[in-house]
């Protein structure tokens, strides 16, 4: 192995799992069900400039900065990768995965296409899952359940989510769809459990 990496890929024991999808596809409930059933896992917390909505907690669904307070962890390098999803920033704070892979925890990661890529970048052997709708309509569906949020319409995030489906073909080595929670929860254990490397 010839990368700047090398030593910590040699130190560390967990996986660095990616989960993508699109908006409304049910990824947070597939984390935090597959947390319940996998040991050592480390549910990564985001940071975003995004507002928070009413049924989110600051420090369990995201830590919830100003745009000021990003770019601060922008400069000082605290960010593993981040990137502007819907016009907001959102990015996974370094220094916490680092500790949990050091500790031999499996951490997951549920980052967008873009953020994915950055982090395929540094850990090469990053589990990348892509969790997809049972159909478009469905998604449409949630959607419009879920209403409004951070601003964009429904329509908005559809159209992202057509941006990002394509970009899943290309990138992501595992692809899952939410058709039904428990399934789709045990397929994503099996890829992280299952012969990866
Ligand atoms: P939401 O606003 O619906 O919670 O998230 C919008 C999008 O941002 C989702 O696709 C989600 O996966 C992505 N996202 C959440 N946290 C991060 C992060 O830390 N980094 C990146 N690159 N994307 C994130």
């Amino acid at each position: 192995m010839h990368n700047e990496n090398m030593n910590e890929t040699k130190d560390r024991h967990g996986k660095v799992v990616i989960v993508s999808g699109p908006s409304g596809v049910g990824k947070s409930t597939i984390c935090k069900e597959m947390a319940k059933r996998l040991n050592s896992v480390y549910l990564s917390v985001s940071v975003t400039t995004r507002p928070r909505s009413q049924a989110e907690v600051d420090g369990q669904d995201y830590w919830f900065i100003s745009e000021n307070e990003f770019q601060q962890r922008i400069d000082k390098g605290l960010l593993l990768e981040y990137a502007e999803v819907f016009g907001h920033l959102y990015g996974t704070p370094k220094d916490k995965t680092e500790k949990a892979l050091k500790a031999g925890k499996n951490v997951i990661l549920e980052i967008d296409v873009q953020g994915a890529k950055q982090v395929k970048r540094i850990y090469k052997d990053a589990v990348m899952i892509f969790i997809f709708p049972p159909s478009q309509r469905e998604l449409a569906e949630r959607m419009k359940l879920r209403g409004r949020e951070g601003g964009q319409s429904a329509e908005e995030r559809l159209e992202g989510a057509s941006g990002e489906i394509a970009a899943a073909w290309q990138y992501y080595e595992h692809m899952v769809i939410n058709d039904n929670l428990q399934q789709a929860v045990s397929e994503v254990v099996e890829i992280i459990q299952g012969p990866q490397r």
